[in-house]
């Protein structure tokens, strides 16, 4: 069996000359019609880009959401159709998932060029490497996991990014909630838009500028 990996950091490149290192912003699980737009705006008051790994069936809810992130210059990446736990699934599903994802995304916004896929859950497989290489898509995890869907306070989300923070860290935050829990109290991503607000400073203060995933080879 061939052994493939996912990307859990980048190498930092510096590549804008400044000498600052690297620290990327990716959100799961979206688009939401209620959080996206206010995670979007808090980016674009900061001028900073982030990565948003879209579930398909939400995109072709809301391509105007789709639409809106490339036109600011997000990237926007894989997260499958529907958010199953793909180690339980068969490589059949998992393409139909990956490529259903795929055309999902290209359907709301035909402008976007997907690079990255992230597993739901990061239950990554065999499988999943597979279909997302079949699919042109590189596999990003995270490196840091401030549990923001926990709910946990803005302060304890912040804290966590800060502690854990390196050159190359790519963050995992959440913009959206899986259909399981869309409409309940743990699907509030109230506490990320704050905690967003405060971290991309926070950030800068310690010295990171937040840039775009690079091309990868
Ligand atoms: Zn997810």
């Amino acid at each position: 069996m061939k052994h493939l990996d996912k990307i859990c950091e980048v190498q930092s490149e510096c590549a804008d000359g400044t000498g600052r290192p690297s620290v990327y912003l990716t959100f799961d699980d979206g688009p939401d019609p209620f959080f996206t737009p206010q995670i979007l705006d808090v980016l674009a008051q900061n001028g900073v880009p982030a990565t948003f790994f879209v579930i398909g069936a939400y995109a072709a809810e809301h391509p105007d959401l789709i639409q809106r992130m490339i036109a600011e210059g997000h990237e926007v990446g894989n997260h499958t159709m529907s958010h199953p736990d793909l180690s339980k699934c068969g490589l059949g599903e998992v393409q139909r998932e990956v490529f259903e994802a795929n055309r999902a995304i290209m359907g709301a916004c035909p402008q976007a060029s997907i690079r990255y896929i992230r597993a739901p859950y990061g239950a990554w497989s065999e499988e999943v490497f597979t279909a997302s290489q079949i699919a042109g898509l590189a596999a990003l995890h995270w490196s840091i996991d401030p549990r923001d869907w926990a709910r946990p306070g803005t302060d304890a989300i912040v804290d966590a990014v800060l502690a854990s923070v390196r050159p190359g860290a790519i963050v995992l935050l959440h913009d959206g909630c899986p259909p399981d829990d869309s409409g309940t109290q743990a699907g509030l991503r109230d506490q990320t838009v704050v905690a967003l607000s405060n971290l991309i400073p926070a950030l800068h203060a310690s010295g990171y500028e937040i840039r775009s995933l690079p091309v990868h080879h």
